[in-house]
């Protein structure tokens, strides 16, 4: 007899309803919960702007005014710079490497100390894989077509740009294209050729950049503290399982989307790749970037640490196994 009594919880998301693999993902996540508990946890999800706004969702979850939240960590930079590095870094892990690190390079531990400041408990709550570089209205044949120029790009990836010479502007997903259109901005990033295919954005720009600032993208699922820790240990493991579970269906489900997309996209858009000395002159940026970053807060420089220590251990096995095999493989 399962004597486990019915717990429901409160989850808002960042996203509309059944959004696209990243709304769906937490659809599946809700069923799969509610089916290895056998009906006994219950999770009620508000889409944005149901409940929460779309980026109070953090202070909601902090709050207690609601249980959980899905979203993309990249959000709450102002909250703690080292946020930042949960979520990914431009030039630097991929969707793999960057769980790895969490799980066992001892990014959890921190990010769980840190979130905990603000009484939460973050899960990965699925990645996107490696993100395309964005739509542009012209042409980057050099470093100097990138001044003034203005493009909506987010986190640290935006910091690195501004040192290039672009003007970074946040706009909400709902209000990228029309900017764009109109000429408001030049460029944009989103995501890849699956998600950025539905946005129309190849109808206002023209140029379709390969990607560098968001080789691994973590999104999260991330609880109230207290109410985590009110929860039986049953329902806190299948909470577990069933996030791993949504972390690697979504990174199939992106590369598999994102890979029928293309097909489509790339006999209609020109697929661009950035110039060298852009991908130099990002490379050097972002060293700037980390450096005021870790100047200015001994949170940034610790996750950094963390996070170099992993990069340093992975690298060279990386380099002759999967790295070596691709080029192998051709
Ligand atoms: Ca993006």
């Amino acid at each position: 007899i399962n004597k486990t009594k019915k717990v429901t919880l409160k989850l808002a998301t960042s996203w509309p309803a059944h959004f696209p693999i990243m709304g769906t993902g937490v659809d599946r996540f809700v069923e799969r919960c509610a089916e290895l508990s056998g009906g006994t946890l219950e999770i009620k999800v508000y889409p944005k702007n149901i409940l929460v706004p779309a980026l109070q969702v953090f202070d909601a979850t902090s709050a207690a005014q609601i249980d959980a939240f899905h979203s993309g960590v990249y959000y709450w930079k102002g909250k703690n710079s080292a946020f930042s590095i949960f979520g990914g870094m431009p030039l630097g892990f991929t969707s793999e490497e960057m769980i790895t690190w969490l799980k066992f390079g001892g990014g959890y531990a921190l990010w769980r100390e840190l979130y905990g400041k603000f009484n939460l408990y973050p899960l990965v709550g699925g990645t996107t894989g490696p993100q395309m570089g964005g739509w542009f209205k012209k042409q980057i044949n050099a470093l100097a077509d990138l001044q003034g120029l203005k493009m909506r790009i987010p986190g640290l990836a935006g910091e690195v740009m501004e040192h290039l010479g672009v003007n970074p502007v946040l706009l909400p997903a709902g209000d990228i294209y029309t900017a764009l259109e109109r000429g408001t901005i030049d460029a944009t990033e989103w995501v890849g050729p699956a998600l950025d295919n539905m946005m129309g954005f190849s109808k206002v720009a023209p140029y379709y950049y390969t990607g560098w600032h968001e080789p691994g993208s973590i999104l999260e699922l991330t609880f109230n503290k207290t109410r985590w820790e009110k929860l039986t240990p049953q329902h806190q493991a299948i909470i577990t399982a069933a996030s791993e579970e949504m972390t690697s269906t979504m990174l199939q489900e992106f590369r598999y989307e994102n890979a029928k997309a293309y097909q489509s996209l790339s006999s209609v858009v020109e697929i661009k790749t950035f110039p060298p000395e852009v991908i130099d002159a990002a490379k050097k940026a972002l060293k700037d970037v980390l450096a005021h970053e870790s100047a200015k807060s001994e949170d940034f420089r610790r996750v950094l640490k963390s996070y170099e220590t992993f990069s340093n251990l992975n690298k060279p096995w990386d380099d002759i196994s999967t790295k070596n095999f691709l080029e192998i493989r051709g």
